[in-house]
């Protein structure tokens, strides 16, 4: 492991800092290009509505105390609202907190008029009165500048003005022609739009001081984060050390969040996994120089014996000298398929053969072998069978279902091969009457170097990675199989396999 990589305690604190920081950042830029414009925004909004519900107000000929209404809203909203017709007769006023018609002359009311009407019925300023009677059409000079209209008025100032509007506190001036008392006259609402300068100062220094807070907040928080996180981590470290150097019975159920208690229960897993190998591997030594043992010690005994007797030269213990090399090359054979395919090395070498025949010739073999000795091995078919598969290995798993079926029956000395074929899938059975397997080892027995039962009736003679071969030419061709037993009433290990070719035949 590298010495200088950065420790989830200095990851957490910088990324809590660098969120602070920008944390910090956004608000102070929010602050200085958005206060202003949010702010005259929710302003300009504000006096629309009033102006909506004014005009509703009026219009609202039920209500005859409006003028007391239109005085609670003017109240509640900070806002002159003034109505004069186009003569400059001012109809109705609320001046509170001022109004600014009362300033204007009857010819300023009249431009103020046409200047509404001229610009759609409405209009928006951001300016104070002194600064609108500056302006030219206000003084009814020809030749005027062109007036913003209702939306684009915001606009017409740049950015610069628009803040210094603020700060220096200006009104806001919204105008709209209405009908009142059956006259078109015009409503003018005012408001005054406060200095945000001291506020944006105060909103400043408060996100100064909650942003130090939260700084500290933060690094405590990656303190907790790094306790809650890293010791859990830095535990199981230590045990899957302890674990590298073989000490298999160790335990990781520490607590932690779900991540890391995932990451105990598999190295949990992988010690009980580690730790059972490692016992297979030694039952494997000790069956290994066990079965290796007893054909040397016989090839040895019968080799003395033929040198030093004169007479003990028959070809019976010739044979025998034969048959303990075969079991020793059958035992290294197997060996290396184990590893072979286990390695993932092995391809498939796939053709189209009758698996039928690969059967009988099997049992064609061990009758040979076997005729002598009382075994009554039946083949149950009533088709003949083609799949696209390694014949050799398949070969090689019913050779060793039927060698097994052979060493494990029952004293009726039955095995029965049964081949069915159903919508081009064909089942290969293989049954015995032996003892039986536990459902507990049903699972066991297709492992490497597993050897089940020690109490078989007679005495057997393996490797215990028959199977395990079985099961990987299987799942090499991908085919479903298992296998069913029951205490007692023998075992029927199947397959199942693709037909490519089904042929009728005349007897079973
Ligand atoms: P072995 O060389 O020991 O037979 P296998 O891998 O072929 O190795 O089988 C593993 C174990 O499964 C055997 O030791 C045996 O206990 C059990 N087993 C296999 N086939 C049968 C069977 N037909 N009946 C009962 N037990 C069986």
């Amino acid at each position: 492991m590298k010495a200088d990589k950065v420790s989830i305690k200095w990851k957490l604190i910088g990324y809590m800092v660098s969120f602070v920081a920008m944390e910090f950042i956004l608000l102070n830029i929010f602050q200085v290009f958005f206060l202003d414009s949010f702010y005259k925004k929710i302003k300009v909004g504000e006096i629309k509505n009033a102006a909506k519900t004014i005009v509703n107000i009026i219009d609202d000929t039920d209500n005859v105390d409006y003028q007391n209404t239109l005085k609670n809203i003017a109240r509640e909203s900070s806002l002159s609202i003034e109505v004069f017709d186009s003569y400059g007769n001012i109809h109705y006023s609320v001046d509170r907190p001022f109004g600014i018609a009362s300033n204007m002359t009857v010819e300023e009311k009249n431009n103020f008029f046409t200047k509404t009407k001229a610009n759609g019925g409405s209009m928006l300023m951001f300016e104070d009165f002194d600064s609108i009677k500056r302006r030219s059409w206000f003084k009814n000079i020809p030749g005027i500048e062109p007036m913003p209209n209702d939306n684009k008025e915001l606009s017409t100032h740049n950015e610069h003005n628009q803040k210094n509007d603020v700060q220096r506190g200006k009104n806001l001036i919204y105008s709209q022609i209405i009908e009142y008392d059956n006259k078109e006259m015009l409503l003018l609402l005012c408001t005054a739009i406060t200095p945000l300068g001291a506020t944006s100062q105060i909103i400043s220094v408060t996100i100064r001081y909650a942003n130090a807070i939260l700084l500290v907040f933060s690094i405590l928080l990656a303190f907790v984060v790094y306790r809650k996180i890293s010791k859990p981590i830095m535990m199981t470290n230590s045990k899957a050390k302890l674990l590298a150097e073989g000490n298999y019975n160790i335990s990781f159920n520490e607590g932690g969040y779900r991540e890391i208690s995932q990451l105990n229960k598999t190295l949990d897993y992988a010690a009980s996994e580690l730790s059972k190998t490692e016992q297979l591997q030694r039952d494997l030594i000790a069956n290994i120089s066990h079965d290796l043992r007893t054909p040397l010690t016989m090839i040895r005994g019968y080799a003395e014996v033929m040198r030093d007797i004169p007479g003990e030269n028959s070809p019976e213990n010739i044979q025998t000298i034969i048959d303990e090399t075969n079991r020793l090359s059958n035992l290294v054979t197997d060996i290396l398929d184990i590893s072979k395919l286990q390695s993932g090395v092995t391809k498939l070498n796939l053709k189209v053969f009758s698996i039928t025949d690969s059967i009988k010739s099997v049992i064609e073999r061990y009758e040979k072998f076997m005729g002598s000795k009382g075994y009554n091995v039946v083949f149950e078919y009533d088709k003949n069978v083609y799949v696209n598969a390694d014949d050799i290995k398949i070969t090689q798993v019913l050779y060793n279902l039927i060698n097994n079926a052979i060493k494990y029956t029952g004293n009726d000395k039955k095995v029965i091969i049964r081949q069915t074929v159903d919508s081009y899938r064909a089942k290969i059975e293989v049954v015995d009457t032996g003892e039986g397997i536990d459902e507990e080892e049903q699972k066991l027995i297709w492992d490497k170097y597993y050897k089940a039962g020690k109490n078989h009736k007679r005495s057997t003679v393996g490797t215990g990675l028959g199977l395990s071969i079985v099961k990987n030419i299987f799942i090499l061709h991908g085919l479903k199989y298992g296998v069913e037993s029951k205490k007692g009433s023998g075992s029927t290990f199947y397959f199942y396999i693709d037909a490519v070719k089904i042929e009728n035949v005349e007897k079973c």
